[in-house]
């Protein structure tokens, strides 16, 4: 009876075994012949690297959460709604901001120069992240800055709620001096970093660790004076000092799919006033500087407000008005 029972649980364990060898990747069998050679002991077993697929598996709810996210996003941006546009700044404070602290960051750009990057099989939620912002970028500009950044929700939900009254508006050729000296932090930072080899001075430049609540009184004081300011600033972080918007901003002068003009805009400045980004001048869409946050699309869509519209719908009237005379 008990050599019975011995002789089944012999067998049992060489199917367990046998399984467990078909199922092993290339690289597990060999580790595992050379430690099998003394027979069967399961203390011989060394451990075995997981698959790309279970990696996958481990991190398949934090990427398909980021995709209900950036589903959210594109259908916001390609709907031009700006009721999901607003829903999607706050989920992207709550989701980007607070519970996962993922920003692309300065320091991104200089493991990119260097080609440090996260490795692919414990990142997947990671490059789905940035690859979706540098698809989009190469799409139709800074999509990551209108509507994925947490640090650029947060400011653009301090704009709708303050009251336009408090707001300060910059004269025009301060404001355009102004904007370069996002590219000069850049560059700076850039460059000091291929000397150094230092990355701790980010944290002076972006104020993107505010999401982890982790830093010293110092630059606790730095963002509280950065979001004073951004009360009566519109969006001043981003416009002035941001040398990853820069960055974004420079790749963006690529965009495919650019923002449609009406051949009135040469004539109209109306866009250019509602244009809270400072990102049309003389008429003309800068694309270093917009963020495609879709105000100047609804603001041509809009059949009552666009003067493309009103010229149309008076030349209509005039053609109608001149064939019924015509036909009197
Ligand atoms: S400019 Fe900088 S802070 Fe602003 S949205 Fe873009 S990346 Fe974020
Ligand atoms: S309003 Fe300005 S920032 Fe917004 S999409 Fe138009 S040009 Fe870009």
């Amino acid at each position: 009876m008990i050599a019975n029972r011995l002789a089944a649980s012999r067998l049992g364990w060489i199917a367990v075994r046998l399984v467990a060898l078909l199922a092993a990747p290339a690289g597990a069998l060999r580790a595992q012949g050379e430690a099998a050679d003394d027979g069967w002991n399961f203390d011989d077993f060394e451990e075995v690297d997981p698959t790309l697929f279970e990696l996958f598996g481990d991190q398949s709810l934090d990427i398909g959460v980021f995709a209900a996210f950036a589903t959210l996003a594109m259908v916001s941006f390609l709907r031009k709604s700006i009721p999901l546009k607003y829903v999607t700044l706050v989920v992207c404070v709550l989701y980007m901001g607070f519970y996962k602290s993922q920003l692309l960051s300065v320091v991104n750009i200089f493991s990119t120069l260097t080609g440090n990057l996260p490795i692919f099989s414990y990142s997947m939620a990671w490059y789905a992240f940035a690859g979706f912002t540098v698809v989009t970028l190469v799409l139709w500009g800074r999509v990551y800055c209108g509507r994925i950044c947490a640090f650029g929700a947060l400011t653009q939900l301090i704009d709708a709620v303050v009251p336009s009254r408090w707001q300060i508006e910059i004269p025009e050729k301060l404001e355009h001096r102004a904007g370069y000296i996002k590219y000069g932090i850049l560059f700076a930072a850039v460059g000091y970093y291929l000397v150094t080899r230092e990355i701790q001075f980010y944290r002076y430049i972006e104020p993107f660790w505010m999401f982890t609540l982790d830093a010293s009184i110092l630059l606790w004081v730095m963002l509280g004076a950065l979001l004073v300011v951004s009360v009566f600033v519109r969006n001043f972080y981003c416009r002035f000092l941001c040398p990853l918007g820069a960055a974004l901003g420079l790749v963006s002068t690529l965009t495919v799919f650019r923002i449609k003009r009406w051949s009135e805009c040469s004539q109209c400045a109306l866009c250019e006033k509602t244009c809270e980004w400072g990102a049309i001048r003389e008429r003309k869409i800068i694309m270093t500087e917009c963020v495609r946050c879709d105000e100047c699309e609804i603001l041509y869509a809009d059949q009552k407000a666009c003067p493309h519209w009103l010229l149309e719908a008076k030349r209509k009237a005039r053609l109608k008005a001149l064939g019924s005379s015509a036909e009197g």
